[in-house]
């Protein structure tokens, strides 16, 4: 078992992803990181993860494409020795009622959300089995457990997530390697804050009204759940200690899905 573990985030550029990977370079966890950003941003990010603890590398993958995702296994197994911890977290959100969803906007959603995590496991899984020890975390959703309208191809990829989840955590159950997946309600980031913005237009109220009506609708704490939150969840389910946590769907929703 190595010393210093090596955590590959995608969708980290931004929102829970960016919060995950700073909670793993704070307590020594080496980080590749992927998403998109300008290269001034993804400069700034690396600077900032850097100065707070454990090296962090950039690499870039588009997560729509299997063959970048493929190549993003390899060079971070190469350059930093090993894919001990996996956590998708990329994600895209498309809002439309079903008979208006734009097929290729079901495509990407399906793609980034879901196919995607299909692809790193399947790469990262052949070099943890060979280390004897690995942790994968998908960012799933409330929304991998109860459905709300207008999000077909999110609803669908979520829920698809968590299957994908437990027949990884099945197939991996006589080892030291599992699979789980984290369900939160909402956390405020830019893929919310859209959501905030066009409910804000939709009903003539200011973002802080909307946001309001937000959390009224479905999370009972009526408050957004902390990015730190959710990272420090994915670090437990990452740890030593969770290795019988296998093929959980692990919500922290402000109570969403208790109702
Ligand atoms: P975000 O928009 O802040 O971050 C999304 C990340 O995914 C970014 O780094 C972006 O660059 C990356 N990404 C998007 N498309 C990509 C592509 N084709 N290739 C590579 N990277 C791509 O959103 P977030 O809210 O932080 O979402 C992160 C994850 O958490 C998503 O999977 C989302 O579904 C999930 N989630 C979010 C909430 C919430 O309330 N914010 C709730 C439940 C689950």
């Amino acid at each position: 078992m190595p010393e210093q573990r090596v955590a590959l985030v995608t969708g980290a550029t931004s929102g829970i992803g960016l919060g995950i990977a700073r909670a793993f370079v704070a307590q020594g966890t080496v980080v590749a990181f992927s998403g998109f950003a300008s290269a001034d941003e993804i400069d700034r990010v690396t600077a900032e993860l850097k100065a707070r603890g454990a090296a962090a590398v950039y690499m870039p993958a588009d997560a729509r494409d299997p063959r970048e995702l493929a190549a993003l296994v390899q060079r971070c197994e190469t350059e930093l020795g090993a894919v001990d911890i996996l956590v998708n977290c990329a994600g895209i959100q498309h809002v439309s009622p079903i008979e208006e969803f734009p097929t290729a906007q079901w495509d990407a959603v399906i793609a980034v959300n879901l196919s995607s995590a299909f692809h790193t496991i399947r790469a990262a899984l052949p070099g943890m089995r060979r280390r004897n020890w690995g942790r994968i975390v998908n960012i799933a959703s409330v929304h991998g457990l109860v459905a709300s309208v207008d999000k077909s191809a999110y609803v669908a990829a979520k829920h698809g997530l968590i299957g994908l989840t437990k027949v990884v955590a099945l197939e991996t159950a006589g080892s030291p390697i599992t699979c789980n997946a984290i369900c939160p309600g909402w956390v405020h980031t830019p893929l919310v804050q859209k959501q905030v913005d066009s409910r804000a237009g939709e009903l003539g109220v200011d973002i802080a009204q909307a946001e309001r009506l937000l959390l009224q609708e479905k999370q009972p704490s009526l408050r957004f759940v902390g990015i730190d939150e959710v990272a420090a969840l994915v670090l437990f389910v990452a740890s030593d200690a969770a290795r019988e946590v296998r093929g959980a769907a692990w919500t922290i929703d402000g109570g969403w899905t208790a109702q």
